[in-house]
């Protein structure tokens, strides 16, 4: 198998397993196995030196029984098609599994970011939004941020959107500036739902929080409120990892001083009163919760067996090999899926569609209290299919979940026989 094929497949088993698990009619698993549409576009962005540079994008509409398609758009040097529409699977059964009245899409363009003037990336993010136009709308496809796209880049694809539509139409994304109707507590909402699946672990487990040892890997915007969140519930900070290095403090970091720290210098690196260490050294080390918020694919059959943490929670997108799943479970290792850990964000992002939609804004209160009770609402479901049958791990029991809501959604709506 070629790798371009991998993050496909990846999805295909995963749904297989749960699939068999809880004997799900075929025709289900035939209607998700491929995206309903794929949307290649060419982009042609004038650059600053007069030349006209073309930029190659995607935007993939996975499955939309639910409701209107939603999912990010990311700009990347190496975003391909393949991942793409992998990443819009996944969002069809995150929204599922956490109950949200969406389907699942990713769109994604080729280019690189750091290599562009901000005239050249507003010209590129204009011309992607008028590319996809005839795919998306506030009741068909949400665009929001993703990999190196922002509440900025938002913003402009409101405003492109508004002109073309001759509409101001904010519900077109998600993420936005709140200015533009963005929601209060967006920003933080996926590491807050982290921190919310944990605490309701915790008590299902019978684990105690207050003083749990936990690891980072990665602190951006899910790593860095979720070291937050977690240190004002109790738990012990001993590890953060960046893209430059990481730092460790056995008795405990402050991840407020740390932000600081970061935002002063670029890193979390040479904090001080801690010790270096590397990323994948933190992968490894002694703790009770280890949490990737970082990259994909950084538990892998190279080093889940050397892995000794009590608990993994999934923070960032697809961050465990199938083959390190495997070896986790074996080792005893709780893996909290990624379609439930960060689910926080496009819960969030739902939030902010309503506001929209409803031209009623809402306090951060309200947004965080919701947020909780969907959160809370989801691991409970997840954790009554786990409990109630042998041998199954959280994400097969996640995606259990997902494919019941989906299945009876498609059977309604009269897409199978049944
Ligand atoms: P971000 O760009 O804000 O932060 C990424 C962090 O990872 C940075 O601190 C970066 O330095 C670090 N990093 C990159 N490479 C690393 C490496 N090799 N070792 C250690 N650290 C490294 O991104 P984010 O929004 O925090 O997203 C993180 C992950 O969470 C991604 O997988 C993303 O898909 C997923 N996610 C994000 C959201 C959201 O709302 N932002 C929602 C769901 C899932």
């Amino acid at each position: 198998m070629s790798q371009p094929d991998r993050h496909c497949e990846v999805v295909s088993q995963l749904v297989e397993k749960a699939a068999t698990a809880m004997q799900l009619d075929p025709q289900v698993k035939e209607l998700l196995r491929e995206p309903i549409r794929t949307l290649t576009v060419s982009v042609s962005v004038k650059m600053d030196d007069g030349t006209v540079k073309v930029f190659r994008g995607f935007r993939c509409q996975h499955n939309d029984v639910l409701g209107p398609f939603k999912g990010g758009i990311r700009f990347h040097p190496e975003a391909n098609e393949d991942e793409v529409k992998a990443l819009a699977a996944l969002m069809t059964y995150k929204c599922a599994l956490v109950g949200l009245p969406f389907g699942g899409a990713k769109g994604g363009v080729l280019c690189d970011p750091s290599q562009l003037s901000a005239g050249e990336l507003e010209r590129l993010s204009r011309g992607f939004i008028r590319a996809i136009t005839p795919i998306i709308g506030p009741e068909q496809d949400i665009p929001a941020p993703d990999m190196n796209t922002n509440a900025k880049i938002m913003g402009w694809f409101v405003d492109e959107y508004a002109h073309i539509r001759g509409a101001y139409q904010p519900g077109i994304v998600t993420g936005k500036p709140i200015a533009l109707g963005g929601s209060k507590g967006r920003t933080e909402a996926t590491g807050r739902g982290v921190m919310y699946v944990i605490r309701e672990a915790a008590s299902a487990f019978g684990r105690q929080l207050q003083g749990a040892t936990v690891a980072i890997q990665g602190f951006g915007n899910v790593g860095n409120y979720a070291a937050k969140f977690l240190h004002d519930q109790g738990c012990k900070i001993i590890a953060v990892a960046d893209v430059f290095g990481g730092v460790y403090n056995p008795a405990g970091i402050d991840p407020y001083q740390l932000k600081e720290h970061e935002v002063k210098t670029g890193s979390v690196k040479g904090f001080p009163g801690t010790q270096p260490i590397s990323s994948d050294e933190l992968l490894v080390m002694e703790c009770d919760i280890l949490i990737p918020a970082a990259l994909g694919n950084q538990l892998t059959a190279k080093n889940a067996r050397d892995v000794k943490c009590k608990w993994v929670v999934e923070a960032a997108n697809g961050p465990t090999t199938l083959e390190a799943d495997q070896i986790l479970q074996e080792k005893g290792v709780l893996v909290v899926p990624d379609i439930l850990a960060n689910a926080g964000g496009v819960t969030a992002s739902y939030f902010e569609w309503v506001q929209n939609n409803y031209s009623y804004y809402w306090s951060e209160e309200e947004v965080n209290e919701r947020l909780e009770k969907i959160m809370a609402n989801a691991f409970h479901e997840v954790y009554d299919a786990f409990s109630n049958r042998e041998g199954l791990d959280l994400r097969v029991a996640a995606y259990m979940v997902a494919l019941e809501r989906l299945a009876t959604a498609m059977q309604a709506r009269g897409w199978i026989a049944g």
